[in-house]
């Protein structure tokens, strides 16, 4: 292991970060510049889906490095249009906004509710948002997340955000009748940052419900839970709900930056020319890239091994802890979700 005095440099101190740095990657593992080898257990922070160097990624990186990075979003972009109908046609969803990151696609996402509601003439238009959930770094974004760390210091926080426990489905129905200011509502099929908080099966549907009668936005940010690792390509795509938005990043590029949100019938038509942009968001690079990482994910049949390995580990983890006085919770998606 290197010293973390080899590290003192001109970044600015913004992670606490561990004492190594990695030289290169294969498949699940890294390596440092003493070929020592290390497990990347956490996938760059569930982004590495496919594994470090995947030969079909490599490739399609020389290709298009060679042919076209960038055009801006002046004119068509034949591996956006292509990717978006890919993205499409997997969820059900009718259209794909582009960008960098997750917190872009949720600030698209946020940005598309207050529209749906001014234009809906509510002129202070508020997003229900939950209990330890986490959107990103943005101002916005963290003041949608509802942990008090990430936003001490940045006050004023943006307004227009109401909290609710994740899975409490009486604490919307009061802010329903109370608020008649909501216009949406955005969570995280499974909250990560958070803890690993999943949101129930039996919620989902009832959000769905609630959504509909109240005339609000289902929006699920799926920066982390989606891009086939839960089993699902979304992880809401384990129960019958179809969103009105769903966004994502993370997975969706293998470590290419790429962000997006996808809308519905009723949400596709909100933005218009001029409403929202991003110079980078889905150029031919990013979207080639990601092309290769979807269909790799469906070829390759990676879907249905997250699922297996994903029983594995958490029967795994039941078997060998459960019970231990140290431990609290087991949470994970599939098999059954124990709580003791
Ligand atoms: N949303 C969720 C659920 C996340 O887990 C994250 C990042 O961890 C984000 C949004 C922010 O994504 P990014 O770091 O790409 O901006």
């Amino acid at each position: 292991m290197t010293t973390p005095t080899q590290f003192a440099d001109s970044v600015m101190n913004t992670y606490a970060r561990l004492p190594v740095a990695f030289e290169r990657g294969q498949g699940a593992w890294l390596y440092d510049s003493n070929e020592e080898q290390y497990l990347d257990a956490i996938s760059g922070i569930g982004v590495v889906g496919l594994g470090h160097a995947h030969p079909a990624v490599t490739r399609t990186i020389q290709e298009q490095a060679g042919k076209l990075l960038h055009t801006s979003n002046l004119y068509h972009i034949t591996a956006q249009s292509t990717l978006a109908q890919e993205l499409t046609s997997i969820t059900g969803m009718s259209k794909a906004f582009f960008c960098n990151s997750g917190a872009e696609a949720n600030e698209a996402a946020i940005k598309l509710a207050r529209l749906y509601g001014n234009e809906r003439h509510i002129d202070q238009p508020q997003i229900l948002v939950m209990e330890r959930a986490f959107h990103g770094r943005t101002l916005a974004t963290l003041s949608a997340s509802g942990n008090r760390k990430i936003q001490a210091g940045f006050e004023p926080l943006v307004r227009g955000f109401v909290r609710a426990p994740l899975n409490d489905i009486d604490a919307l129905f009061h802010v329903a009748k109370n608020n008649k200011n909501i216009v949406a509502i955005l969570f995280e099929t499974i909250q990560g940052e958070g803890g690993v908080h999943l949101a129930d099966t039996a919620y989902l549907e009832a959000v769905r419900t609630l959504c509909d009668v109240q005339n609000w936005l289902m929006m699920l940010d799926e920066v982390h839970s989606g891009n086939g690792r839960t089993g699902k390509y979304f992880a809401y795509q384990h129960s019958r709900i179809q969103p009105d938005v769903v966004v994502t990043a993370k997975g969706l590029g293998n470590g290419i930056p790429i962000g997006v949100m996808l809308t519905n019938d009723k949400t596709s038509t909100l933005f218009k020319p001029g409403h929202h942009g991003s110079t980078f968001g889905g150029n031919p690079f990013a979207c080639t890239v990601a092309q290769t990482v979807v269909k790799t994910l469906f070829n390759d049949r990676l879907i249905e091994r997250a699922a297996t390995l994903g029983e594995r580990m958490l029967s795994g983890l039941q078997a060998k802890l459960e019970g231990a006085d140290y431990i609290v919770d087991i949470r994970g998606k599939l098999a059954t979700h124990k709580k003791f």
